[in-house]
């Protein structure tokens, strides 16, 4: 019925667009772009009368003028913590009624409405409990989040064929008329990327430091001078090189409006591959160095120019953390130039989960190119160049772009050319006011730039202020000023809900390769991130004992890759180098404090980490344990976790594991093969741990004389040398198969793969007693891009081993493993299916570990070709949080139809869902029905020309990790021609957090434990639909408390026990604690909100103080 109804609100939706366009074209001359109109730069035609007249301008009364504007906004600033809530929310109030119409109507008299016309008709709000159902959501629903805009409907409706030709630009744009008062804001504002070209390290010596300085010494010159700065990762290196008079007066800028933080973060993070638990750390850990050192800085906005695409969660992060506006730039420019044609570059952004939208975030896209001062004065970027007078200190440069300074000869003359521009920007805003970001690169490290950009544009501000005819105010100022402008101008904005990936800035170049680029460091990036996640619990629990140095620098070191030009891959190959030491440091710094917690905690000491990395480069490996140990296995997941354990003894002792109180563990003895290479000198323990939440357990690794673990049967296959089957011989059971051989089958009867025993690849694939035809392709694109671009030929290249593969089985209780090793051209893939006949809490699912060493130049990708009915559609996550459905488009070349995976991607149909989780970030597709598939990793042979002058080709050795589940829908069969709001199996979460979150294991001598406790319990189970995100320390016993409710389907069902207990957060804890409601930005005031208000899809976050009170 639901979906019935919402079939014919489309077709009237685009019956309704269709004739709109017909209108819109037929009065083309008329509207907002008036393609016939010829490019017109004289600007007499355009102010006739203005030209004339004011030919002077007067110093004195432009200096007072604007020193007044600036106290009247200094104080909306100076208590920004109090004014926070009222301000945003005020405009919250007047435009969060949903307008509810599925189509926009365009402007009716487009150059000059003020505002959008929408449909008035108040659509009948839908009720969240008509589709959240107890705990779950019942998911057939589409659009029902009463958006104005869904970007999947626009990505349908757009050809991205016709405007290939100017990408998106307005060359013909009309300017808003002379009756129009326009309020313009120059923000002067310098883009500095924490490593790219040049490592953090080195662009802060060489540039940031001076341009920070330079800034601020013109600020204190200059009262009327503001700027804004976003890295606080660059920013609190200076700060410690400055006195505490500098440090005074950066404060009383702040306090006065004259500068301003945006976003605040340690850095602006990538928004594709980045992981909602970095986000999280990289947000706080700015916050947090503002609160201690800067709190008069508070950040009031979002911002994001820079970033290769972007995504909604970043919205619900800006929401969560109090701003009440951000800014957004790189978008694709088809849709860019769509939304702008229809004045909705302004908008709230709204989750595609939440109907009420209780998360909306005022969003303001930049209607050009690029973020530079050459592109951002208005449409025409030649135009625009000449008044980068920041490139004056470049001699070349100025000279190349004949730059000219304004004097009073020519002041009217280049007063009237801007500020045409700036009108004609304003004609794609809702509120006749735009800020024209002011600056570039690393702008300003010469303090001469400074002043070309004061002294050209204050004459001409001047002018322009002092011309009533011109009816316009220009004014140095701050995003926040901006926002605060354009909020009482009483625009109602449109609602949009989607995201905005896969980005492409002209022609058929999408930004799909970075999603994988580099996979060796997006795999390390999230073994740093579990490691810190658990180190963080863990410190909590025993906090205060040891300095918080080491851990906030290891915060610090994972936020900076989160950079978007470091977890990307699209650095330099130094500079990657540089994040690699960094990141490795970090890991090393995590391992240590944990296993100090761990022993602080046990009351024990030289214990160490069974698992390490050798070097930068180096994946993780198991230590060969060859005495007698005590284990201590911790889990900081917040529930049961029944996993799998795997350790690495030496082959002489005959080893076995037990609990601490020597009661027996199932385990079994498996041959030790490392990513495909087998070690005779070691063999390994495998064995079955059901480790309580939070916990920290105990067991004996003991030489029994005789072998207690079962060892396991090893199937070879298709292996010609006879030198491994030997040495295996002597220790297992062997059989050995050649020529004939049958399907491969591993597991049984409720979890199995199967194998072609002759091309290795998966044929079956069965989880949860559902089964799925399979083929499975490993496959090579060519590809002309680099670091950033994906840009494949028409075909890739089917790969196959020119020999039979090789393929090691082996068979055991515990589980059944196949290790498959692929040798084409000049490269080698090891694959590594498992499948656990212990079947966890989670379910069932198979485990596909990759180890690629890719030598030649393409992107290796590993296809699964299913029998699933998913139509054109695959459904990807964002940030690891929201799902995304994504259909495929012919009209997209290959690479636009590829999408960023951190963490999830499914195909399904009435039946089945397939889903694949993964352990780091990918670039996804679906091009064709039933097929998934993931690029593992790539090699290019040329830089793309995005500014990076380098190939990517230093690969290394890259693991990956992935799970597959195949699991029934019980759901009315969604239609193909619907987008849905989709959302993962409580099923699939779990096995997600097993597979990102493993046990830890240290190991020291026996006899070393005090206790003899078998399990130490730190904190109870989380209700079975929440997540225990972080445990972060924060000071003096008060540590943060972040956790998520999952938002999950209703169709799936294969948990068969869920314990939905709420509990009091207190009963969690064996000591007594207290416990406050605080915001996430440690920079805003504990609030008065109750826990009540945390709904699935929602993040909360409580102080927790363990044993004494608060104390502030
Ligand atoms: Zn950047």
């Amino acid at each position: 019925m639901r979906i019935m109804r919402m079939k014919k609100t489309i077709a009237l939706g685009v019956l309704l667009t269709i004739m709109l366009i017909a209108l819109y074209h037929r009065y083309g001359s008329s509207s907002l772009i008036a393609e016939d109109i010829e490019r017109d730069h004289s600007i007499s035609s355009i102010f006739p009368e203005s030209a004339e007249k004011n030919s002077h301008f007067n110093t004195a009364v432009q200096h007072e003028s604007s020193k007044t504007e600036s106290s009247k906004d200094f104080l909306a600033i100076n208590d920004a913590k109090e004014n926070l809530e009222n301000t945003f929310n005020q405009n919250s109030a007047i435009v969060s009624k949903p307008s509810n119409s599925d189509r926009l109507v365009a402007p009716q008299n487009a150059n000059h409405s003020k505002t959008v016309s929408y449909d008035q008709t108040e659509k009948e709000m839908k009720p969240m409990q008509d589709d959240f159902i107890g705990r779950c959501w019942n998911t057939s629903g589409i659009h029902e989040n009463n958006a104005d805009i869904q970007v999947s409907d626009l990505v349908e409706k757009l050809s991205f064929q016709s405007e290939d030709t100017n990408h998106g630009q307005f060359r013909n744009l009309q300017p808003i008329p002379k009756s129009e008062k326009l309020t313009v804001f120059l923000v002067p504002h310098s883009h500095c990327d924490p490593g790219w070209i040049e490592t953090y390290d080195y662009y802060y010596t060489r540039d940031v430091r001076r341009l920070l300085t330079n800034l601020y010494q013109f600020a204190m010159e200059h009262h009327d001078f503001k700027y804004i700065y976003a890295e606080v990762s660059f920013f609190s290196l200076w700060w410690k090189e400055q006195s505490d008079n500098v440090r005074q007066n950066m404060k009383q800028l702040a306090r006065e409006g004259r500068f301003e933080f945006v976003q605040g973060g340690w850095v602006q993070n990538d928004e594709a591959n980045t992981h909602y638990f970095a986000i999280l750390n990289q947000m706080l850990d700015g916050h947090e160095w503002l609160k201690k050192n800067f709190p008069e800085a508070v950040p009031r906005i979002g911002w994001a120019i820079d970033p290769f695409g972007l995504s909604p969660f970043m919205a619900q992060i800006n929401s969560m953390f109090g701003f009440g506006a951000m800014h957004i730039q790189r978008v694709h420019y088809s849709v860019k130039r769509h939304l702008a044609e229809n004045k909705q570059i302004e908008f709230r952004w709204r989750q595609s989960w939440d109907w009420k939208g209780e998360t909306d975030i005022l969003t303001q896209m930049g209607p050009f190119t690029g973020y530079n001062s050459q592109s951002t004065c208005g449409p025409d970027p030649d135009i625009c160049l000449h008044y980068h007078f920041a490139a004056f200190t470049n001699p070349k440069f100025s000279k190349d772009r004949n730059l000219v300074r304004t004097t009073s000869s020519n002041v009217k003359e280049r007063s009237l050319k801007i500020l045409d521009q700036w009108r004609k920007k304003a004609a794609l805003h809702s509120a006749n006011a735009v800020f024209i970001e002011t600056g570039f690169d690393f702008s300003y490290i010469f303090k001469e730039s400074i002043s070309e950009v004061y002294n050209n544009y204050k004459p001409m501000m001047e002018y322009i202020n002092n011309d009533p005819d011109l009816n316009t105010q220009v004014k140095w100022g701050t995003v926040s000023e901006y926002f605060d402008h354009i909020k009482n101008s009483n625009v109602k904005f449109p609602i949009l809900s989607g995201d905005f990936f896969t980005y492409s800035d002209r022609l058929d170049h999408y930004w799909s390769g970075y999603f994988t680029t580099r996979p060796f460091f997006k795999n390390l990036d999230r073994v740093l991130e579990s490691s810190l996640r658990r180190t963080e619990v863990l410190f909590a629990f025993h906090r205060a004992k040891t300095s918080t140095d080491k851990l906030t620098s290891a915060r610090n070191i994972l936020s900076l890759f989160q950079h978007h030009d470091a977890i990307t891959g699209t650095a330099q190959r130094k500079v990657v180098n540089d994040y690699a030491d960094k990141l490795l440091r970090a890991y090393n710094t995590c391992e240590e404090v944990s296993t100090e917690a761990i022993q602080n905690i046990m009351g024990t000491s030289g214990f160490q980490p069974t698992k390490h990395r050798p070097g930068i480069k180096d994946m993780e490996k198991l230590r060969i344990l060859d005495k007698t140990v005590e284990l201590l296995i911790s889990s900081t997941l917040a529930r049961r976790l029944t996993a799998v354990q795997v350790i690495s003894v030496n082959s002489q002792h005959n080893f076995q594991v037990m609990r601490s109180d020597e009661s027996t563990v199932p385990q079994q003895i498996e041959p030790a093969v490392e990513y495909g290479k087998f070690d005779s000198g070691s063999k390994h323990l495998v064995f079955w741990t059901d480790l309580p939440s939070v916990s920290i357990s105990a067991f004996k690794v003991i030489d029994s004389g005789e072998d207690q673990a079962e060892r396991v049967n090893v199937e070879l296959y298709n292996f010609n040398s006879k030198s491994l089957a030997m040495s295996l011989e002597s220790k297992f059971h062997t059989v050995s198969y050649d020529s004939s051989c049958n399907d491969i089958v591993l597991g049984g009867e409720k979890v199995a793969i199967t194998l072609d025993c002759k091309s290795s690849r998966v044929k079956k694939l069965k989880t949860d007693e559902r089964e799925v035809a399979v083929v499975q392709d490993v496959l090579l694109y060519s590809d002309k891009g680099g670091a950033y671009l994906f840009l494949p030929g028409s075909t890739s290249q089917l790969l196959t081993d020119s020999s039979r593969p090789e393929i090691i089985v082996t068979r055991g209780p515990i589980r059944d493993k196949a290790v498959v090793t692929l040798k084409f051209l000049s490269s080698t893939m090891v694959l590594t299916y498992i499948v656990n006949h212990h079947v966890g809490i989670e379910g069932g699912y198979v485990e596909l570990q990759t180890m690629v060493d890719l030598r030649n130049s393409g992107d290796l990708a590993i296809r699964f070709k299913t029998d699933i009915a998913s139509g054109d559609s695959i459904f990807t996550d964002l940030n690891g949080h929201t799902i995304q459905q994504h259909k495929y488009k012919s009209k997209l070349h290959t690479q636009g139809n590829f999408f960023p995976m951190p963490s999830t991607a499914f195909i399904q149909d009435s039946s089945m869902r397939l889903s694949i989780l993964s352990s780091e970030p990918h670039g996804v597709a679906s091009l064709d029905q039933g097929w998934i598939e993931i690029i593992i990793d790539r090699r290019t042979s040329q830089d793309d020309l995005r500014g990076l002058g380098e190939s990517i080709n230093d690969n290394v050795p890259t693991p990956a990790g992935f799970r597959i589940l195949v699991e029934p829908r019980a759901e009315k069969p969604p239609s193909t021609d619907l987008y849905l709001v989709e959302f993962p199996s409580l099923a699939s979460y779990w096995t997600l957090q097993s597979l990102q979150h493993p046990a830890f294991i240290v190991s020291g001598a026996l006899g070393q434990l005090k206790n003899q406790t078998t399990t130490m319990q730190l904190m109870k189970s989380l209700p079975c639909d929440e997540e225990l995100v972080n445990f972060r320390y924060v000071q003096n016993q008060t540590c943060q408390l972040i956790r998520r409710k999952l938002g999950f389907t209703c169709a799936i069902n294969t948990i068969s026990s869920c314990d939905y207990q709420d509990l009091q957060l207190s009963e969690l804890f064996r000591e007594t604690v207290w416990i406050e409601e605080h915001p996430f930005s440690p920079l805003h005031q504990a609030s008065e909100s109750k826990a009540s208000n945390f709904k699935a899809m929602q993040f909360s976050s409580q102080y927790v103080t363990f044993n004494s009170q608060p104390n502030d």
